[in-house]
């Protein structure tokens, strides 16, 4: 059990398979567990110093998007057009504030442009051409869709005629913390899935879906095929268990257990609870996590 001040982290590199050759395209030696690891450091360090839930995800988010290893910003996954469609959400438990963008093809850190629509519009989602309108205005400058492209995921485009589309992206990022206030927070970043159609969005910027943070139930960031993540309303589902009395990883795994249930899904979820407790399920073969344990130090898994 945490001490009610001690700041929380929880971070999560997608849910996938173990060596992410099929998932995220990136081979077997992706360094997934020492990226998740970095990020939840760095987050750590935010919080430790005072900072809040919401600027500890934000962190986390952005340089999970910067890293090439995952499924996020740079290094995202091709659409069926061949470009990269970006989605992000975040939500600050203390004000049931969100912010969200999806389908945005010239930016380089959306999680920062879902910052903005939470912060600086009277919106929550924004997307695709008036999501760019609006990171102009914003001062976020425009990042050339190439830039986010990596030769590794242009070769996997480039080798996938006849290829299926996949349903769990791999290498999708997500945040959630408690900060020293007892304040949650949490965020998610993706590309969404391999050879989606361009337009399609996932649960990623889906408030409840991907996302959700509530300080009088629990932060949870999802990952995994994004319909059926949708139809259960994964995020939400997970914070009310904790709401109603179970512990972080008790909601995660009956969360999961739902999703595959009902809706014959697959994906994770990480969950940060009033308490400070992390809790974690999946039912693909790995999600690369890390995450805060009661002395601070950070844990990592695959
Ligand atoms: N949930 C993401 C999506 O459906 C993909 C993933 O997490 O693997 O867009």
């Amino acid at each position: 059990m945490n001490h009610p001040s001690t700041p929380a982290i929880a971070v999560h590199g997608g849910a996938g398979s173990l060596d992410d050759s099929g998932t995220s395209g990136l081979g077997p030696d992706a360094p997934r567990e020492a990226g998740v690891g970095r990020a939840a450091s760095a987050a750590w360090e935010l919080l430790r110093r005072g900072g809040s839930a919401l600027d500890a995800v934000v962190l986390a988010a952005s340089l999970l998007e910067d890293d090439p290893t995952f499924n996020a910003g740079t290094g995202a996954t091709l659409t069926s057009a061949g470009h990269v469609e970006l989605d992000a959400s975040l939500m600050d438990g203390a004000t049931l504030g969100a912010g969200a963008v999806a389908c945005v093809k010239d930016v380089k850190n959306p999680i920062l442009l879902a910052r903005a629509v939470l912060e600086r519009s009277p919106h929550l989602l924004i997307v695709a051409d008036g999501a760019s309108a609006f990171a102009r205005e914003m001062g976020i400058p425009a990042w050339p869709n190439e830039r986010l492209v990596i030769p590794q995921q242009r070769a996997r485009f480039d080798a996938s005629a006849g290829v299926k589309p996949t349903t769990v992206g791999g290498g999708t990022i997500g945040a959630v913390a408690r900060d020293r206030n007892g304040h949650v927070a949490a965020a998610t970043s993706t590309g969404g899935t391999f050879l989606k159609r361009p337009g399609r969005v996932g649960d990623s910027p889906i408030i409840g879906a991907g996302t959700y943070a509530d300080d009088r139930l629990a932060a949870v960031s999802s990952t995994g095929h994004g319909e059926p993540i949708i139809r259960v309303t994964l995020a939400r589902l997970v914070a009310d268990l904790v709401g109603a009395g179970r512990s972080p990883g008790e909601a995660a795994a009956e969360g999961i257990r739902i999703l595959g249930a009902r809706v014959a899904g697959q994906g994770g979820v990480i969950v940060v609870g009033p308490s400070g407790d992390p809790g974690f399920a999946f039912n693909t073969p790995a999600m690369a996590r890390a995450w805060s344990d009661g002395s601070g130090n950070i844990r990592t898994a695959l």
